[in-house]
């Protein structure tokens, strides 16, 4: 019988109907299915050692089975380990982990079978390993009885082992044979020397004695490229049509010359950086063109992304639209109107606010305005997309520090056409035009990622500081040098600049034991009664902020202690102290956030992470981070490695599908190219007519499936 991809896996040689029920429970149903089901770790029969051959040394593999296992205790102190004793019939050793977590009380019983690796390390004359790496085995897969080779592992299926799966798998790829159709066209194969996809499931699931070991645990075989590069092209493929679509959608094309565009340059107290000018002018672009604009800008925190969303919104009010900017927190939408009112007034234009706590009566008026195109520029938070917000003709949008709206935010990106941004209906968006988007961001990651995970936006970088900003010094400090940090706050507090202390929660909470920003403003003020101390947290309202940031801004207030609401955007560059309480308690990106409220001006500036209770190995190296570098880029690539991609980057909300095997850091230079591939495909045939496309779409139909129709790719297909 010859098998196709979707012949059900109970046709298989050795799949009855008890195998064949426990791989639906896994959602395998099809040769296909099994086919995709792809080992997650590779085990080296061909460098296994017996215990009486084991010599001391890295690297080192046995197959035993646990003679005994449980907690010990060592020493003089009786230090509680954790010890496995092993047998494989040539000899005995002992594994021990000074730390270990507690299920492995639970995990590990006698007459089990393990695959143990690592260093083989002799102590009183015994060879034994410390921390190795446990893999338990199948009651049916050892003793081995196979020929020695390069195992795949698959990830557990309850009911079927290991050498079972093995032995079903070698017989799909048989029956399968010739009969996997290769969706990406022969050229692009020839041209990226891809293996066919029949020969890469080959070489995954069935490898060859040849192969590196190292290689094939990184997914870094030929095998793996090429289905790594498919994983990728489809998305971008469907990426790249989504694109098309929007290209055709109706924009606003601005008249970038203009008195206002022009007047708010030339009053600017500084000159854009060059970065700055780069990034606008590719903004300005978009903007003359006819279609709407969708742009992210990514930019260190302080790189001066403000100034450039506000002059591109003044190309769009010189033009009679409306803007909207909208902004995380209220205490950022408010910075940022003070920031609009200053740099506006001597062009007379005024800007408007409205958050959560605008008062009610005021809110009335400001909307009636709004919908009558009286306010050409309004700032905000989530207010703003509350459904009775109407505006007139609304033309540009700005969405600043957008990582922090998430998932909403997408949506709104992704609905642009109608809700929930405000639809301004009949009156303000004839014939379906719609207003140019811009995206900031200050959590860089690199470009082809973003424009992968972000979708349908073009991506600018400002990848430069404004001139004379001085590195912040940054140090870790014990809690026993409390004082020291006070002398340093005094002294900076001395010499006219301000300062941050800032707090991980509101109140306190006996559990946690950490100290409260309320009650340690009232203990600082008591031990500092010269210094002008202010508080600011979450819970005080939108007024209650305001009165406390203005009075920082002016110079009222001297040393602001704070929640992390002060986390992002905030701008005061005369603040060259940032204490931050309890700083392994933050992640990095955090920290870096909370860093970049200093060091904006001209002044020196400093950073204290003080450190409290114990920190974890994590925490420590956060920390180290920190202390090294204050380059945005590093940092992200350090928090990439320390929390790995998927917490990272979040994938989950990003709307991109489960990769089986594609994973967005490791591989990114292999999305690089698929991307690259993917757009030049749709360019060259945008309807995917050409008879050598004819399969892409068939590939295209199964990423549907996966992104639940978030690409609309039904219409191509
Ligand atoms: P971020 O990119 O973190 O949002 P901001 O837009 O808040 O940064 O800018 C940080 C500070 O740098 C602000 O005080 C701003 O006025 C100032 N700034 C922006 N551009 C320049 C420039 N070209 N030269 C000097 N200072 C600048
Ligand atoms: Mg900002």
């Amino acid at each position: 019988m010859t098998a196709r991809l979707d012949t059900e896996v109970r046709y298989l040689k050795g799949v009855g109907p008890q195998i064949a029920e426990r791989l639906a429970k896994k959602s395998i149903l099809t040769i296909g299915d099994l086919l995709f089901h792809l080992p997650y770790r590779y085990l080296d029969r061909r460098q296994l050692s017996s215990m009486n051959q084991l010599t001391p040394g890295k690297d080192r593999t046995i197959v035993a089975e646990i003679i005994t296992c449980g907690p010990a205790f060592i020493g003089r102190q009786r230090k509680k380990i954790f010890e496995i004793v092993l047998s494989d019939g040539t000899g005995r050793i002992s594994a021990k982990w000074f730390h270990f977590p507690h299920y492995f009380i639970s995990q590990y019983h006698k007459k089990m079978w393990v695959l143990l690796s690592g260093e083989a390390s002799v102590y009183n004359r015994e060879i034994q390993f410390i921390h190795p790496e446990v893999q338990i085995l199948d009651a049916d897969e050892a003793p081995f009885t196979e020929a020695p080779g390069i195992i795949p592992l698959y990830p557990l299926t309850e009911g079927i082992g290991q050498r079972t799966i093995r032995r079903i798998l070698l017989a799909a790829l048989e029956m399968s044979g010739d009969l996997v159709i290769d969706t990406l066209p022969e050229s692009l194969r020839k041209k990226n020397r891809l293996l066919p996809l029949n020969e890469a499931l080959h070489q995954i699931h069935n490898p060859e004695a040849s192969l590196e070991l190292q290689a094939l645990n990184d997914c870094k075989t030929e095998g793996h490229r090429r289905l790594i590069f498919e994983e990728f092209f489809f998305v971008e493929l469907g990426l790249a049509l989504k694109r098309r679509g929007i290209k055709k959608e109706k924009g606003i094309s601005f008249k970038v010359e203009g008195k206002l565009f022009d007047s708010f340059l030339s009053n600017l107290p500084f000159t854009l950086t060059a970065a700055q000018k780069k990034v606008l002018c590719e903004i300005s672009k978009d903007m003359e063109a006819p279609q709407p604009m969708n742009r992210l800008v990514q930019g260190d925190v302080g790189s001066g992304k403000t100034v450039v969303s506000f002059a591109a919104a003044a190309i769009a009010i010189q033009n009679g639209a409306q803007v909207a900017i909208m902004a995380p927190t209220e205490l950022l939408a408010e910075q940022h109107y003070l920031t609009a009112e200053r740099l506006f007034t001597s062009i007379k234009l005024e800007p408007a606010l409205l958050t959560g706590s605008t008062p009610k009566d005021e809110r009335a008026v400001l909307l009636k305005r709004i919908s009558r195109g009286d306010v050409p520029l309004l700032f905000g938070t989530h207010a703003l997309l509350e459904e009775e917000v109407r505006f007139q003709k609304l033309g540009f949008i700005v969405i600043d520090e957008q990582h922090r709206f998430g998932v909403m935010q997408r949506a709104l990106l992704k609905n642009k056409g109608g809700s929930p941004w405000p639809p301004c209906g009949q009156q303000g968006r004839p014939n379906g035009v719609l207003p140019d988007i811009l995206v900031m961001t200050a959590t860089p990651i690199p470009r082809t990622l973003a424009m992968t995970l972000y979708g349908d936006l073009d991506v600018s970088i400002i990848d430069e500081l404004p001139a004379g900003r001085q590195p912040i010094e940054t140090r870790v400090v014990a809690e026993r040098d409390r004082e020291k940090v006070y002398l340093v706050l005094e002294k900076t507090i001395a010499r006219g600049e301000q300062g941050f202390i800032v707090y991980p929660l509101v109140e306190e909470s006996e559990k946690l034991d950490l100290k409260d920003a309320t009650q340690m403003a009232e203990r600082l003020r008591e031990r500092f009664p010269e210094i002008a101390i202010g508080l600011l947290h979450g819970r005080l309202s939108g007024d209650e902020k305001e009165a406390v940031m203005r009075d920082f801004k002016n110079k009222k207030i001297s040393l602001l202690v704070a929640t992390t609401v002060i986390e992002v955007g905030i701008d005061i560059p005369n603040a060259t102290l940032m204490v931050i309480e309890h700083a392994e308690r933050f992640g990095l990106a955090q920290l870096h956030q909370l860093r970049g409220r200093i060091g904006r001006g001209e002044k020196a500036s400093r950073c204290l992470l003080m450190v409290g209770g114990a920190r974890s190995e994590e925490g420590r190296r956060r920390l180290a981070v920190m202390e090294k570098t204050q380059d945005g880029f590093k940092i992200a690539e350090e928090d990439l490695a320390i929390r790995g991609p998927g917490e990272f980057l979040g994938t989950r909300q990003s709307g991109l599908p489960d990769f089986h095997l594609a994973n967005l850091v490791r591989d990114l230079p292999i999305l690089n190219v698929a991307r690259e591939e993917a757009f030049s495909l749709i360019d060259k045939d945008p309807e995917l007519r050409l008879p050598e496309h004819k399969l892409l779409k068939k590939g295209l139909a199964t990423l549907a499936g996966w992104w639940q129709g978030k690409l609309e790719l039904a219409s191509v297909a």
